[in-house]
């Protein structure tokens, strides 16, 4: 129902690709102001009086990003009678664009069986554990753009991207499909409430900021995926749902620590990092194996990256404070590398610190400085002046260096939001909603999120097109319920 109106007039329609009219109805409000709404047939009986167009149906997909638009394909690809209209508030796969530096990192090669893909998932990493990737994992995503004219390699490390390292064939790929098969995109338009009618259908209020202008749709199905937004989970609230509060996830961490800092640009390629927040309480401490950078005031890196995502929501009730241990030698045994020093001392102990050290440590030179300035040893000191105590300092830190936490930094490659609608609130096996019929989510507005490798956008593909799947689905079922109880029609 629309609330303080008193005086609506019918002024003409507008007709969607598939022929369907939707009324235009200018209103003046009680206070004055005129707005104009596009009524869909159900709500506006005195402009739909073609019993055919009754039997139309629609979904109204919020959010034209990765998973609202690949949802939105799918749907219409299974439902070609089905009115599918996406609304975007801002541009059209904006973040696809923007992705993986420009390059979009869709998926990961790699991690393809399930067993191992859910383990890059912090959030959703029980949950998925079901039919979700078997519906359409990686592979699935790889062959649809594959099918679609993207050529896709596959990196070293699974990371896959388009041939053309160009994030733009994606997103011509997918608004093409959408175009192709008649999904009506509108952009610059926010949907900002949504209500469920005694009908089981949806009232959906569509506005524009630039203009004084409204539109309510009454649609039969809504597919939210409107990303982190906050309007998105404001949606969801109004139709039944809870929110985990979201919070940041894939950042890097702000050490002080100017010797540090000073060697921007060190990168380890293999590390072990434990993190450790505030040992008082019980917080679990996480650990990562991989890749480490020095940057100009912290460390980064897929270890750090992934620390960040696993301890995301300890990491944010600590206030982004607490310690990293980083075991520069994970392979080696303690015992190993301290024996290494010692005879290191033996062997050349008329050599200087700052020009000598055991060749099988592969440490850059520049961090071996590092580590004895730490350990408070002058670089031109000998090796053979170097104490039993100060060797058992190197070796500590060789295997245990802590750093200490100052504050979260940013990930300008890759960003998201942990936290949203609660997994348990919906049906993974067809994305709908357990509160309300033909209510639908998918992507990150959902409480999932993956560390950083493509895990992310494959997330928005498998829910978008499970929820498509099943949106097209249903609206088949009905499309010939229906044409079964009307029998022929006469135009
Ligand atoms: C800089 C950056 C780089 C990234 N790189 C990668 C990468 O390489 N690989 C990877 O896997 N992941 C990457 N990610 C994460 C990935 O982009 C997201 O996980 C993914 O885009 C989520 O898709 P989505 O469709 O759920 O949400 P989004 O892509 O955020 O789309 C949601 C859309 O809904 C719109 N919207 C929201 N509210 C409303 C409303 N009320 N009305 C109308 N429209 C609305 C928004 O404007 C937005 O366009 C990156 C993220 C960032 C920020």
């Amino acid at each position: 129902m629309i609330v303080g109106i008193s005086n609506i007039r019918h002024f003409g329609s507008i007709t969607s690709s598939s022929g369907r009219k939707w009324g235009m109805c200018r209103f003046i409000h009680k206070e004055g102001w005129r707005r104009t709404i596009a009524c869909s047939s159900a709500s506006s009986a005195m402009i739909n009086n073609n019993a055919q167009r009754d039997k139309e149906q629609l979904l109204v997909v919020v959010g034209g990003g990765a998973a609202g638009v690949y949802a939105a394909i799918q749907a219409k690809k299974l439902a070609p009678f089905l009115n599918v209209i996406v609304v975007e508030k801002g541009r059209l796969l904006s973040k696809v664009k923007v992705s993986g530096g420009g390059r979009c990192n869709v998926t990961n090669g790699h991690y393809v069986e399930k067993i191992h893909l859910i383990d890059h998932y912090p959030r959703g990493n029980r949950e998925l554990r079901g039919s979700f990737f078997d519906f359409h994992g990686p592979l699935d995503t790889m062959s649809w753009f594959q099918n679609h004219g993207v050529e896709l390699q596959t990196e070293k490390d699974g990371r896959v991207f388009p041939v053309s390292n160009s994030s733009s064939s994606i997103v011509d790929c997918l608004l093409h499909e959408a175009k192709k098969n008649g999904v009506l995109l509108q952009i610059g338009k926010v949907v900002t409430s949504a209500s469920c009618n005694v009908n089981g259908k949806f009232l959906v209020k569509i506005e524009k900021r630039t203009a004084d202008f409204v539109e309510i749709v009454e649609t039969d199905y809504l597919l939210i995926a409107t990303g982190s937004s906050k309007q998105g989970h404001a949606l969801a609230v109004q139709l039944g749902h809870s929110i985990v509060d979201p919070i940041p996830s894939l950042f890097t961490f702000k050490i002080e620590d100017g010797q540090l800092t000073d060697l921007s640009g060190i990168t380890f390629p293999n590390v072990k990092v434990k993190l450790i927040l505030d040992a008082t309480k019980s917080i679990p401490q996480f650990t990562q194996v991989g890749p480490m950078l020095v940057t100009h005031w912290g460390l980064s890196g897929p270890v750090i990256l992934r620390l960040s995502a696993w301890g995301a929501r300890n990491l944010f009730h600590s206030n982004y404070i607490g310690t990293l241990l980083v075991d520069f030698m994970p392979g080696i045994p303690t015992d190993d590398v301290k024996n290494s020093l010692f005879q290191h001392r033996d062997r050349f102990g008329k050599h200087k610190l700052s020009t000598s050290f055991p060749p099988s440590f592969d440490i850059f030179k520049r961090f071996w400085k590092y580590l004895f300035s730490r350990e408070g040893l002058d670089g031109d000191l000998l090796w053979a002046s170097i104490s039993n105590k100060s060797l058992n300092g190197l070796t500590n830190l060789l295997k245990q260096c802590d750093f200490k936490i100052k504050g979260k930094g940013q990930f300008k490659d890759e960003f998201v939001t942990a936290g949203g609608i609660p997994l348990s609130e919906v049906l993974l096996e067809t994305m709908e909603s357990r509160k309300q019929a033909h209510l639908f989510f998918a992507g990150e507005v959902l409480n999932v999120d993956g560390v950083t490798g493509g895990f992310n956008f494959q997330n928005a593909w498998s829910g978008g097109y499970i929820a498509g799947t099943s949106i097209g689905k249903l609206s088949s079922e009905n499309y010939l319920r229906m044409q079964a109880l009307a029998g022929p029609i006469t135009i």
